[in-house]
């Protein structure tokens, strides 16, 4: 017996898997479409559990009930910073955040995929071999083009590699976090709380309201620049939260950043989320980029399977076109990045003006840019 065949496989159900298997089916009604994932849902991921504002109006869009995601999950509507150098801004935020428990959110997403007309299979995908006409997973399943939504530690990456020669930027730009759940600090309760140090910079820890009095918190850094363990996290963690509660089911896991994403290659496999290393720099925010991400090379796919061209240039096109100037604006202050004064500017800038605060979180959350704004209240001292 021959692969089984469909027109469209994603391979992983999280953020970015889930958009773009909606997205072909919303684009091209008829397509058959199948999503593998290794784990069963509920899963754990962990993340920040941070899930700004705008991806609601992006599910919405791809046709995810976004009431039903959300429900009785808890928004936030407050957001404090801390720089290196100790500015601190704290304030409202223009559009609440959700924070919700990967647990949750994920498994409510692939829920709503049958009723998108999608069908979800376990298996973890170990192969991937680009033939004429389309892609074989594993030799048992064939599909026209493959969409590679497997986080991090993508498999599909490396086997596309080998067909598709992405151009790779190295080394690129990894980081590791570790985050927990604990009791939330009172000080800023009810608040989203980032503090940012000097020591081991870029590197920053959090606290996220996820409801009951919990928050999610954790600590992260810039891969590469010293020997890192769990214990080493675990104690810069606690040495920028005092106060902190041992925090229980600790994880940590790699960010690859979009100051190092590769180039998008013609051919039948995209890459989108953490696979095409779609996670914000100054933030560590990925799942907005997921859900964009994977929606356009859903809609680049339903585009190639109607034989509107080459998959992997569509994608590559509506990528540069929907997020081309903000990804080169952030890594643009990325490679400044090393300049902690800069950052301190920033949060001196939002601390004392609301608009520039807001201009802050959509350039760190979404797909906001340095604004003349921003830059013009930018000030290296007080
Ligand atoms: C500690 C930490 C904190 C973070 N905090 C935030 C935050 O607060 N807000 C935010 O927006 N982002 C945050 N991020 C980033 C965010 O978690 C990711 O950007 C986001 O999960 C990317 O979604 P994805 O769908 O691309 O990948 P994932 O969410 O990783 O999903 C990949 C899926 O693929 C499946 N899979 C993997 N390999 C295979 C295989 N071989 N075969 C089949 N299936 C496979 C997995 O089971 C999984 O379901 C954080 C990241 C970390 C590590």
């Amino acid at each position: 017996m021959g692969p089984a065949s469909y027109d469209v496989i994603v391979v992983g159900g999280g953020p970015a898997g889930c958009a773009a298997a909606a997205a072909v089916t919303r684009a091209a009604p008829a397509a058959s479409v199948l999503v593998l994932d290794r784990a069963d849902f509920p899963r754990d991921k962990p993340c920040g559990d941070g899930i700004a504002y705008q991806v609601s109006g992006e599910l919405r869009r791809l046709g995810f009930d976004v009431e039903r995601v959300f429900a009785g999950t808890a928004t936030v509507s407050g957001l404090a910073l801390r720089s290196p150098a100790g500015v601190r801004a704290h304030r409202r935020l223009r559009d609440p955040v959700h924070v919700v428990p990967r647990r949750i959110f994920d498994a409510r997403l692939v829920r709503q995929l049958a009723g998108l007309g999608i069908e979800l299979r376990r298996h973890a995908v170990r192969t991937v071999e680009v033939r004429p006409g389309g892609v074989c997973l594993d030799g048992r399943w064939h599909a026209r083009v493959v969409i590679g939504a497997d986080g991090a530690e993508s498999a599909v990456r490396r086997g596309a590699a080998r067909s598709q020669v992405p151009a790779w930027r190295r080394p690129a730009p990894v980081a590791l976090a570790i985050r927990g759940y604990a009791p939330e600090l009172p000080e800023f309760a009810g608040s989203q709380y980032i503090t940012m140090t000097d020591q081991h910079w870029p590197a920053y820890a959090w606290s996220f309201p996820i409801g009951g009095g919990l928050a999610n918190v954790g600590y992260g850094e810039l891969l590469g620049r010293r020997p890192v363990n769990r214990a080493d996290l675990l104690a810069r963690l606690h040495a920028l939260l005092p106060g902190l509660t041992e925090p229980a089911e600790l994880r940590a896991h790699r960010l690859p950043l979009s100051s190092g994403r590769p180039s998008i290659p013609d051919g039948p496999v995209l890459l989108v989320g953490d696979a095409q290393s779609m996670i914000n720099p100054f933030t560590g925010e990925g799942i907005y980029y997921a859900v964009v991400s994977g929606g356009l090379a859903g809609q680049a796919a339903a585009r190639a399977l109607a034989g509107d061209g080459d998959a992997g240039a569509l994608y590559r096109t509506s990528t540069r076109r929907r997020l081309g100037r903000h990804l080169r604006h952030t890594s643009a202050l990325a490679r400044l990045g090393g300049w902690t004064a800069l950052i301190d500017a920033g949060l001196r800038a939002g601390r004392d003006d609301q608009r520039a605060f807001d201009d802050l979180v959509s350039f760190g959350l979404a797909d906001g840019l340095l604004t003349p704004r921003l830059l013009s209240r930018l000030r290296l001292r007080d």
